[in-house]
């Protein structure tokens, strides 16, 4: 009954979207960016996304809106000639779950996607904030004291509680140098002696099994820096190297790029817009909420996360992010 119900609901909200995103020159492209596709849901970490949810969104994007490959999406944005309710699906960061838990539900339902990898991680590495979340998941005791490191003292007797104590400790790394951040690491390490996974991240083989399969690869970096508290020089050796590594491993050109946390002024500045256009990508992906249309700047597409498992809702809220205006940072 509720799937019905369900199932009558979206007629209007489908009707909704084709409105405010119908083809040509009016059309809205939605871009949705994933990370992770778990196995199944991280309590600790209070991400959802596994395979049943995924698979499950995924299922009413493609039954709903007309999922293209991001190349071909960005040319019928600049040519007015997209389709009705276009959306392209993104990911970021490179994790291993993507090749072998979202490639096989995506080759099922035959939509295309792009997956943007730092590759400072690939075969065998891991990014700081999830080092943080498996030193939280294992501290044994009942009480984490950092004290010694300036980081404070914590109680972890609970699930919220350890949830509470890696919020804590993300936002207080988040804005750090490299450097800082990097000691602070491996400072956390001395304290807590843990053996951390190396098969979280993606190989370069998984890279060249989704390039394969015909999906396509985008930079985001070597290392995943702030690019706007990183000095020029290492932000444009970041992007490069990140470009040229992946060219490397695909054989195949990168012709996209996504800012590393992506949120315009916060996490990139007008400076890093115009680098990107320099050194020759085709355009880049902020995260900044909303559709684009053929107005926007290609350099700061903006990206959409969509977080509800029925259809009327997950049709509904894509439509509401269809009317919101991206932020952007001005180009000088
Ligand atoms: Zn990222």
């Amino acid at each position: 009954m509720r799937d019905l119900l369900d199932r009558i609901g979206a007629i209007p909200v489908s009707l909704l979207a084709s409105l405010r995103s119908p083809a040509g020159k009016r059309a809205r492209l939605s871009i949705l960016i994933y990370h992770r596709v778990l196995d199944k849901p991280d309590l600790l970490t209070e991400d959802l996304c596994d395979t049943i949810f995924f698979e499950t969104q995924i299922r009413f994007l493609s039954a709903y809106f007309n999922v293209l490959p991001l190349p071909e999406a960005i040319q019928r944005l600049k040519e007015g000639t997209l389709p009705s309710k276009a959306a392209c699906i993104t990911f970021d960061d490179g994790y291993a779950d993507n090749a072998e838990n979202a490639l096989p539900i995506l080759q099922k339902l035959g939509v295309p996607a792009t997956f943007f990898i730092a590759t400072g991680f690939v075969n065998g590495g891991m990014m700081w904030n999830d080092k943080i979340i498996e030193l939280v998941r294992i501290a044994p005791g009942n009480t984490l004291n950092l004290d010694a490191i300036g980081l404070g003292r914590h109680t972890i007797d609970s699930l919220e509680k350890r949830r509470q104590t890696l919020t804590f400790l993300i936002q207080e790394l988040k804005y750090r140098t490299l450097e800082e951040r990097h000691v602070l690491i491996e400072q956390l390490f001395q304290l807590i002696p843990a053996t951390l996974p190396d098969n979280l991240m993606m190989t370069a083989d998984q890279i060249r099994q989704l390039h394969r399969a015909g999906m396509e690869i985008g930079d985001h970096t070597v290392s995943h820096p702030i690019l706007a508290r990183t000095d020029d020089e290492t932000v444009y050796a970041e992007i490069v190297d990140g470009k040229t590594k992946l060219e490397d491993i695909i054989q195949a050109p990168v012709r996209f790029f996504a800012y590393p946390n992506g949120k315009p002024r916060q996490d990139y500045l007008a400076k890093h817009v115009a680098m990107l256009r320099e050194i020759g990508f085709e355009a880049a992906f902020a995260t900044a909420w909303g559709a684009a249309c053929c107005d926007s700047d290609l350099y700061q597409m903006p990206r959409f996360t969509p977080w509800d498992t029925d259809r009327t809702r997950f049709i509904l809220r894509m439509v509401h992010n269809m009317f919101r205006a991206p932020d952007t940072v001005s180009e000088q």
